[in-house]
């Protein structure tokens, strides 16, 4: 069997529990444990309080966790208390460190030196508890004022860190590099993932899909697989180790197999980077109009977009479509401006406008107010267009309020210019 090794966070501070603050270190911690092969079982938020945390760690112990990172409370205050509790969790008791002390005195006179603070001695004493370590614990030096510790407690090892994201960050792998953690880490087998992304299919459906491959006998729950709508997309994150290989594979090939068209990547590449990959050597021009120029926001926030993005009209009113883009004012009376021929209109517009040979439009209902029974808020027309003739066009019903619609379109008119372009990767595994 192979030993995974389970991790629990508890991140400390009232400022936290208020919202006064968003907690970053929880996240980041899970993802540096996640990418050495640790699963995370539980990221906690406690208060400035050593009861809340003491049950805390009892919680994670009683869970039969091997490693407990913690976060915040290390600072000179009366609310700091994480050695303490840690501490008496391991029970261990804390005595002075006079080497630690040398160091964080040391730190402290040149701080209160360097701001012409005039009560060094005060400031000293007053972070002498800095240095006040559990006997048997390792001591980490401190990148703000704080040392951290690495502290062994029974079947858990117990890793403490600072609050302030950046002391946190360059202290963990010091806290890594430990006898203690790596002896933890050393029990843990690999682990692998991959990403793949999805547009145009509802996450019930992948649902589905995955039920179907695990009643065609693949075995799902020998991997970890996670699926997350993120702003538009699916996001599908599958981890597997050595011994569950062909089965992440099989997860892969069945889900591109029941959703060919939809996966357009199967190793985390995001449409930006696949549309700016394909867009070298083009010239792009846009069309826009309810998207209000958020489509040429996100392609000029592309890599090298100076050499192949020329610009965008942003066209509201029938007169812009008319006066900037060429589009016969009689088109639009009798089709209507969110339409699919005044989309195509002005996408011929920009190509000519722009000198372009490739352009996208985007004309659309995006209320609040506006819309009708036949074209709806969210009726949105796209039409992506080359030199040659060479046209996609859509006309979906997006959900949601003015701004939803303008993002999802932007979203639309990428994955239409992904498309067009023939791009996407390699489906076939
Ligand atoms: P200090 O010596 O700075 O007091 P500490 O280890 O005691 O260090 P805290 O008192 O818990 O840390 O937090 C200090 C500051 O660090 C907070 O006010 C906040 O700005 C930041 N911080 C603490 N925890 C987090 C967190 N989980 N996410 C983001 N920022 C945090
Ligand atoms: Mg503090």
């Amino acid at each position: 069997m192979p030993d995974v090794i389970r991790a629990g966070i508890v991140v400390t501070g009232t400022e936290v529990i208020t919202g006064r603050i968003a907690d970053a270190n929880g996240p980041w911690v899970s993802e540096r444990l996640a990418e050495l092969g640790v699963e995370v079982a539980h990221i906690l938020i406690v208060a400035d309080r050593p009861d809340d945390l003491e049950a805390a760690l009892r919680f994670l112990a009683a869970e039969e966790i091997d490693l407990i990172v913690t976060s915040g409370g290390l600072g000179p205050t009366a609310d700091d208390l994480t050695a303490e509790v840690v501490g008496r969790f391991a029970g261990r008791e804390l005595v002075l460190d006079p080497e630690m002390e040398a160091k964080v005195s040391a730190i402290i006179r040149a701080f209160a030196r360097q701001r012409g603070w005039a009560d060094e001695e005060a400031l000293v004493a007053s972070n002498r508890k800095q240095a006040m370590v559990p006997v048997g614990a390792t001591a980490l030096d401190p990148i703000g004022t704080a040392p951290g510790l690495v502290v062994p407690a029974g079947e858990q090892v117990v890793v403490v860190l600072p609050g302030p994201p950046r002391e946190l960050q360059p202290m963990w792998p010091v806290a890594l590099a430990t006898p203690e953690v790596r002896a933890v880490l050393d029990r843990a087998t690999a682990l692998y993932g991959f990403t793949m992304r999805m547009f145009g299919v509802p996450e019930s459906e992948v649902a589905q899909s995955l039920r179907e491959i695990e009643a065609d006998g693949v075995d799902l729950e020998a991997v970890e697989i996670t699926t997350c709508l993120r702003r538009g997309e699916i996001e599908i994150d599958v981890r597997y180790r050595d011994e569950t290989t062909a089965v992440a594979a099989e997860v892969r090939d069945g889900l591109v197999a029941r959703h060919p068209s939809e996966t357009f990547s199967l190793d985390g590449e995001t449409i930006d980077e696949q549309v700016a990959t394909l867009l070298r050597g083009h010239r792009l021009g846009l069309a826009e109009s309810c998207s209000g120029g958020l489509l040429a926001a996100r392609i000029t926030d592309l890599p090298g977009a100076s050499d192949y993005f020329n610009g965008s009209v942003v066209s509201y009113s029938n007169e812009a479509k008319a006066d900037l883009l060429g589009v016969d004012p009689a088109l639009i009376e009798a089709r209507g401006a969110v339409s699919p021929e005044v989309a195509e209109a002005m996408a011929i517009g920009a190509l000519e406008r722009f000198g372009a040979d490739l352009a996208v439009a985007i004309t659309g209902v995006a209320g609040p107010g506006g819309g009708s029974e036949e074209k709806p808020v969210g009726y949105v027309c796209f039409h992506a267009r080359l030199a040659d003739g060479t046209a996609l066009a859509r006309d979906p019903v997006i959900p949601g309020d003015r701004s939803d619609i303008r993002e999802r379109s932007a979203l639309v008119a990428m994955h239409l210019l992904r498309v067009l372009l023939g791009g996407g990767q390699e489906l076939e595994t």
